[in-house]
Parts: C-alpha cells; sequence; structure tokens
C-alpha cells in the first residue's frame, strides 16, 4: 500500500513540476501572515523550480528578518573564504525575543556544572539549530530552508504559537554557501525546459572539484572538530554561544535510495558517546517517521550511517550533551531524474527535508523537558566520569615549534577547552612554561577532551563511515604527556598570546640562522629566495657561540650569509627581521664563521636552497580533497603560489618554468608519461602521494615495488551469501595511525625532533623497502599502529614497509610518499615531510636515492 501511494506521490509531483507552489509543501491547515514575503517574491522562482543561489537564498532570509522582526533575527557569523554571508536566523516567539539574551544565559548556565543545578528548565525553551546543505551539490536542505524559514515567519495559529514559545530556533540556511554557489550554477544552467531526466545528461554530472566542498576543496562536514576552515571557525563560536540540545544536519544520498533519519549503526557509536544520546535520537526519530508517513515518503534508520567520527555535523554534539541528527535524501541532483524508485524530483527532495524539519521542531518542543535535562547531567556527570578516568590531564607543547603548540591551543580553546599554564615549579624539562600548555579532564568538556586526545586501538565493530582515529597530538606532531595524578595547574588561559618573532642580535654583516623546527619557518624561506636572498640549508649539525652562550645547530638549520648578496647588509637585515616577525620565528644574528663543532659556515655542507617553482596536476581523475590539502598548506598557511595544471594542459604546455611537481592520490590516464618522465629525467622533483606512488612505479617514472595484501578468505571458511559485505568491508583502510621511523639526519626529515613519525594511513599502498639502504628515509617497523582499526590482512602489509622512499630518475628525484601527509589540513606532524620534499628535494645526494640495479 505504501508503495502504491508512494509511487502515487511522485507521478503527481511530476505532473504538477511546471505549476509548482507553496501548497505543494506547506501542511494544509495552516493559514500564513500575508505580509511576510513568499520565497517567489524576493528569489523571483517558486522554492524547487530552480536551485536556489547563495546571494538570492541570503536576500530571502534578510527580507524574512525585516519582514518578521518581532519572531526572526538575522545574525552574521561571518564570511566566507569567498566572502560569502555565513547568516543565522535566530526564531522564536516575540516575548522570547524580548528576552532572549537572558534565555540564551540561562541555557548555557545548564552547561556549566557548578551552576546549573539552581536553573529551573519548567518553562525554558529548547535551543534547535537547523543546518542545511553542507555538501553543496546535496541541494535540498538549503532549498528547503526557504520554506522552513518562510513557515517559521509566517505561519499563524495555537500550534506555531506553542511551538515557538518553546523552542529556540537557531537557521543555518547554508553550512557551505561557496560550494553551494557553485552546484546550484552549475545545475541551474543545465535545466532545459522541457526537464531531462536521464542521469546521464550533463545536469547531473559536475565538472571537477563538484559542489560538495567548500573553497579549498575540502569536505565541510569532517572539519567540526578540527576546524581548519572559517567556515567551521565561525559556525563553531556560534554553537559554543548558544550550546543547542539538538542539531540537524541536512545531506543527500545516493538517487535510487529513499531518505535516512538517524540513529545510525548501533554498533559504530563512538564509545564516548552516552547510550541516553542514542535512546533520544530514537524518540526523537518517531516524529521524524509519523511526519514522513503522512505524506507518504519511504525511509529507512539504523543502517549505513554512524556515529563515530566527531568531526562531523551530525556527531560533533553527541560528545557535549546535544543531539546530533543526520538526515539524508535521495539525490535529485538536478530537477528531475530517472531512478530505481521513479521519476525523482527536486520538489520532492526538498519536501522531506522540510517536513523533516517540522518533525525535529516538533519533536523538540514534546520532549523538551527530557533533551534540557540530559543536556544537565551530561555536564555533570563530568565530575564523575573524570573522577572514574585514570588520566587526569594532557601536557602538550613543543619547544622547537611554537606555531603548532599555538595552532593546537587555538583548536582547543574554539571547543571551549579549558587551558592552563604550567604551574610554577614544574620540573619536567620536555615541557617549557613559555611553550606548553595544561589541559585538565576535570572540566565540562571532559568528554571531548578525550575525544581529541584519547589513542584508541579496541572497537566494536570493522567497518566504519569514515575514519577510524584522530588522535590529535599526534596528528599535529606535537609532543603531549599523560598525568595520572592530580595535577596542578598554572593560570587558567584566557586569551592566547602567540610568542613574537625576533633576530637575536638584530643586524649582522656576516650571516643568520633560522632553525627549521617552526611550523612557518618554510613560509619565511620561501619570501628570502622569492626576494633574490641566497639562502642555505645546513646538512649537517654544528655549535657556536650565540648570544654569550654555546648552542647546538640541528641538521636543516638554515643559513642566509650577508656579503654573497646583491642587497647590501642592511636590506638583508631589513628583510630577515622582518620576516622572523611576520612567521613569528627566532632568528640570530651571526658574527662568525668559525663554529665550536660540526661544519664551519663556509662549509659545502651548507648547501643552497633552489627557490620551488610549483606546478600541481588536478582536474578529472584527481582526487580533489587531496590536491586541496597541498592547496590550503600552500595558499593559506605558507603563502607559496602553485599553478593548478589539469592533464590536458600539462601535456601541451613547456614544463621548464617548474622545478617542482606535485602528483596526489588520482587517476592520471590521461597524463603524458612520457613528458613527465622526459621532465624529472631533466633535474624536475616529482612528489608523489598515496595512489599516485603507484600510477608512477606502473608507468615506469619511479622504482617502487609494493607489498602484497594475504586475502582474507579461502575456500576452506565456512561463510555465508551474507557475510560478504562484512568480510570485505573489513578489508578497507579507513584511516588510522601508524608510526614511522625517520632517518633523522635525511633531508626530509629535517626539522623533526622525534624520531617516530606519526603519519595517517587511508588507502592500501604497501612500499617494499628500497635495497639502497639510504633511499627509505622513513620507514614502518614491527608494531606501527599507534591508534585506529586496522584488518589483520593490512597490518602485516603495513609491518616494516616503507613510508617514503626517494628514487633518482636521470639527474631529477621522485619523492614516494605513500600516505597522505597533510590529511585534512590538521596533519601538520606530516606538513614538514611534504614542505622538506619541496625545499629539500633537490638536495638529496643521488648515491642516497639511487635505486636501479
Ligand atoms: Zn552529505
Amino acid at each position: 500500500m505504501r508503495k502504491i501511494l508512494f509511487a502515487f506521490c511522485l507521478l503527481s509531483i511530476a505532473n504538477c513540476l511546471l505549476a509548482q507552489d507553496l501548497k505543494y509543501y506547506l501542511p494544509d491547515s495552516v493559514t500564513c501572515n500575508p505580509a511576510i514575503p513568499k520565497p517567489k517574491d524576493i528569489i523571483y522562482h517558486e522554492v524547487g523550480e530552480w536551485h536556489i543561489t547563495h546571494d538570492r537564498l541570503v536576500n530571502y532570509m534578510k527580507a524574512i528578518a525585516a519582514a518578521a522582526p518581532d519572531r526572526v533575527k538575522l545574525e552574521m557569523m561571518g564570511l566566507t573564504y569567498e566572502n560569502r554571508p555565513q547568516v543565522l536566523l535566530i526564531i522564536t516567539s516575540p516575548k522570547n525575543h524580548q528576552r532572549l539574551e537572558e534565555i540564551r544565559q540561562q541555557h548555557v548556565k545548564l552547561t556549566d556544572p557548578s551552576q546549573s543545578s539552581s536553573v529551573n528548565i519548567d518553562n525554558m525553551p529548547i535551543v534547535v539549530w537547523i543546518g542545511h546543505s553542507i555538501h553543496g551539490n546535496e541541494p535540498s536542505g538549503a532549498n528547503a530552508s526557504l520554506l522552513t524559514a518562510y513557515y517559521l515567519a509566517a505561519a499563524q495559529g495555537k500550534q506555531i504559537d506553542e511551538l515557538l514559545d518553546n523552542v529556540v530556533v537557531l537557521f543555518d540556511p547554508s553550512f557551505n554557501p561557496d560550494g553551494l554557489q557553485r552546484f546550484s550554477t552549475w545545475a541551474n544552467q543545465h535545466k532545459s525546459k522541457n526537464l531531462v531526466s536521464d542521469p546521464n545528461s550533463r545536469e547531473f554530472n559536475e565538472v571537477w572539484p563538484g559542489g560538495r566542498f567548500n573553497h579549498y576543496w575540502f569536505d565541510l562536514n569532517r572539519d567540526w572538530l578540527p576546524a581548519v576552515h572559517v567556515e567551521s571557525q565561525n559556525r563553531l563560536a556560534w554553537f559554543h554561544k548558544w550550546k543547542p540540545n539538538i542539531l540537524t544536519d541536512h545531506h543527500e544520498q545516493g538517487s535510487n535510495a529513499t531518505f535516512f533519519f538517524q540513529p545510525g549503526v548501533p554498533s559504530r557509536v563512538n564509545p564516548l558517546t552516552p547510550e541516553k544520546n542514542q535512546e533520544l535520537t530514537a524518540k526523537l526519530g518517531k516524529f521524524h517517521a509519523a511526519f514522513l508517513d503522512r505524506i507518504g515518503s519511504m525511509y529507512f534508520t539504523k543502517e549505513n550511517y554512524d556515529d563515530f567520527y566527531y568531526g562531523k555535523g551530525s556527531t560533533y554534539p553527541d560528545v557535549q550533551g546535544c543531539i546530533g541528527i543526520l538526515f539524508e535524501q535521495a539525490s535529485s541532483r538536478g530537477h528531475l531524474q530517472q531512478t530505481n524508485n521513479g521519476l525523482l524530483s527536486f520538489p520532492f527532495t526538498i519536501k522531506n527535508q522540510f517536513v523533516t524539519a517540522l518533525s525535529t521542531l516538533e519533536g523538540a518542543k514534546a520532549l523538551r523537558k527530557e533533551f534540557l535535562d540530559y543536556q544537565r547531567d551530561f555536564f555533570k556527570q563530568s565530575t564523575n566520569r573524570a573522577a572514574a578516568y585514570p588520566v587526569k590531564a594532557y601536557v602538550f607543547g613543543d619547544k622547537n615549534d611554537k606555531a603548532k603548540t599555538f595552532e593546537f591551543a587555538t583548536m582547543l580553546k574554539r571547543h571551549q577547552i579549558e587551558i592552563n599554564e604550567l604551574p610554577d615549579g614544574w620540573s619536567d624539562k620536555d615541557f617549557e612554561k613559555n611553550s606548553s600548555f595544561i589541559v585538565s579532564l576535570n572540566q565540562p568538556q571532559h568528554s571531548l577532551i578525550r575525544g581529541i586526545f584519547d589513542k584508541t586501538l579496541e572497537y566494536k565493530d570493522s567497518i566504519f563511515y569514515d575514519i577510524t582515529a584522530w588522535t590529535m597530538p599526534l596528528a599535529f606532531g606535537l609532543p603531549s604527556k599523560e598525568i595520572t595524578t592530580n595535577p596542578t595547574l598554572g593560570a587558567k588561559v584566557e586569551s592566547l598570546n602567540f610568542p613574537k618573532g625576533e633576530v637575536v642580535g638584530k643586524r649582522s654583516s656576516y650571516a643568520y640562522l633560522l632553525e627549521w623546527d617552526e611550523l612557518y619557518a618554510p613560509a619565511a624561506v620561501y619570501e628570502m629566495l622569492n626576494s633574490g636572498l641566497i639562502v642555505k640549508v645546513a646538512t649537517n649539525t654544528f655549535e657556536m657561540q650565540v648570544g654569550g652562550a654555546n648552542k647546538k645547530f640541528d641538521y636543516g638549520t638554515i643559513m642566509i650569509p650577508v656579503k654573497m648578496q646583491k642587497d647590501d647588509a642592511e636590506t638583508v637585515a631589513v628583510k630577515v627581521n622582518a620576516l622572523a616577525e611576520k612567521y613569528r620565528l627566532k632568528a640570530y644574528a651571526i658574527t662568525t664563521g668559525n663554529v665550536n663543532s660540526g661544519s664551519d659556515l663556509g662549509s659545502s655542507r651548507f648547501a643552497n636552497v633552489t627557490k620551488p617553482n610549483i606546478a600541481m596536476i588536478v582536474g578529472p581523475g584527481t582526487n580533489a580533497t587531496d590536491a586541496g590539502e597541498v592547496w590550503h598548506l600552500l595558499d593559506q598557511r605558507m603563502n607559496i603560489p602553485a599553478t593548478h595544471l589539469e592533464s590536458s594542459v600539462f601535456n601541451r604546455v613547456d614544463l621548464d618554468q617548474y622545478n617542482t611537481l606535485i602528483m596526489v592520490g588520482g587517476n592520471y590516464g590521461e597524463l603524458n608519461k612520457d613528458k613527465l618522465k622526459a621532465w624529472v629525467q631533466g633535474g624536475g622533483i616529482l612528489i608523489l602521494t598515496e595512489e599516485a606512488v603507484s600510477w608512477a612505479a606502473q608507468n615506469g617514472i619511479s622504482d617502487v615495488k609494493f607489498k602484497r595484501v594475504r586475502s582474507a578468505t579461502d575456500s576452506t571458511q565456512k561463510l555465508t551469501y551474507t557475510d560478504r559485505v562484512e568480510v570485505e568491508g573489513a578489508q578497507q583502510v579507513f584511516g588510522a595511525i601508524f608510526g614511522a621511523d625517520a632517518d633523522m639526519t635525511h633531508p626530509l626529515a629535517y626539522g623533526y625532533n622525534q624520531k617516530t613519525i606519526s603519519l595517517f594511513k587511508a588507502n592500501k599502498v604497501f612500499m617494499e623497502k628500497s635495497k639502497n639502504p639510504f633511499a627509505t628515509p622513513f620507514y614502518y617497523g614491527s608494531k606501527p599502529l599507534q591508534s585506529g582499526w586496522v584488518s589483520q590482512q593490512n597490518m602485516d602489509a603495513i609491518k616494516n614497509s616503507a613510508a617514503v622512499i626517494v628514487n633518482t630518475v636521470g639527474s631529477g628525484r621522485v619523492i614516494n610518499i605513500a600516505d597522505n601527509p597533510n590529511f585534512r589540513a590538521f596533519w601538520l606532524g606530516g606538513s614538514k615531510l611534504f614542505m622538506n620534499a619541496i625545499f629539500f628535494g633537490r638536495n638529496i645526494d643521488a648515491a642516497s636515492a639511487r635505486t636501479e640495479e
């Protein structure tokens, strides 16, 4: 019966596609205030007739706020990379608006165990964040936001009055404005007057990189925890300002599916999420089911999707006393698409999202006290959880890399995690007072801190929707330590004061030294090279007198001689001082070339650094997020320009202007491999990551051998037809953290101080170590797993494999990096390796990289 009803719905939708109006979407019973503009009055088309562009979406939200100021207040959260506004509507009853700040403060008190007992929740509104289309090419959410905003602003009567009295809605029409704009432009420009539903049509097949991602081709639905991007940072500030009870995350899935709402797969809930969270998720689910039943829409729950990785919008809230809800609507992608379930129209997808936004609000109203109680209790329990947990605090900090330490501390503070200075009398020499912090686990964000610091090696399931581990100190390559006794804390850190840069001794007529350990040292060196300075790198260690004391300088120390330059000493001094200040680095003005031990400054052990002229292969076939990570690293962090070459352009242009070429994971079938090989032979530095390593080896460009993975099944096992999904799924490498041992004297290891470098692996590229013992500067030992889940078969392949191999090809070098050193832009522990490949790849001795036999 339901099936027939569903088919009937689809048919009637298809019939009235050209004459869409709000009656199709809105509940029959509702009357609307005529003073509130309908979407068409502002955006010039009916909802679902065209894809909403972000600018028109914002116009409508502004119009609503202007027409219904007693119900709707518009706030600017910030701007995206492409300067699009991230707007947030606060929607509630006129009565609540009059005391909005008081409501907010009372509500936030619930999350503070020292104050929450006294808060009376009898008449307290529940706070619900409704969020849309974080993947820009999953547009039904953002398009539905027009309807939900209209309904909440315009509906009249007892039902809406009661709803708005009991709920404060934080309404986020577009989680990813830049992606939505890109996608809507694509879908609209391909729309025919006579809708074409053939999935092969261009309308349904976006050009690379598609609208899913933000400006830098990142998946913003993995960034809630690392919060690398402005969109996440702006949003998190408002999340914590209000501490919502429910957060919805409206997505789309494959076109042949129906509609999914959480709860997801029970065995894949992160163990830090309380069971009560899933109970409440299920209670709310009853409302979604009832509302979808009413319009004849099919749906499923408890399958496919999970609540494991806290970097996703529907999971991040779960570790903070809030309930995140994932919605996944089958995508029409364009305006009307033929699917296994018949014709799927864009308006139908929008309707489901609208209906489940309303079911969320209705459920929130009905379950209001239970959610508020749960939130209060969640934070109250933090004290008990802290008492029961053996780790009492974490210390973190890198005295050699203050920038990285402060990036980490900034990330913690975005999540309202309290951090403290080290106490007076601190005696552990590994952590210094001005470059380290301590985090107590006895604080309201106890669970989230564990979600950031925990190493996990035990799992209930062997299939994951996303990565299995993200232990942040390992990702940042940041020294950290567990403290298991109740810690003494130093002063609470209210605001972070990033240490200033300086040149010790200010001016020199001889040379300057700059250590390579700091995160942003490559940015400074690039600017030096770009301004024409001669820059050298120490391939040996040395000790010399600086500031009245003997100081050891490590491999990779940068030396800027003064008299060799075209610039006079004063100009050199101005440049070096300005860069030390800009990138907050410590440099040393040196008056002699005579060292106490090791190589003198005039030694040939100081090698010239060449300015990298970089191109990266992008476009169809290339993994967009991997390429985006490189773009973001070079552009946002390092201020280094790089040309993005599509394969077709690569094949026809002169490559002489580039000395460094980057290829990330992907399929490079269209690339002219002979031309690439000739370019490397001529002296180019080719940096390969992940599957690009396998591609280059298969095409004779590099010389790497691979380990085989033993099969997980054989003919002796008794397995059923339905076991296959589990057995095969478990053989994927979803993503885990492995420690590689580094040859600390190798140019690719310059700037590292810990011998074990944590790398992130989410692929099946298992390299054999090179026969040349000097050509494998990073390799995995016999117990490399640090955190995460991997099958025994894959584990066996990773053991004793190579993480990085350097080959010579003619006079060029190929740097093969099996894993992703730049993962999601928070893997700062790998960025150094990647920047070393860019700056020092050409300094690697040919004899140390020769692999031909
Ligand atoms: Zn999505």
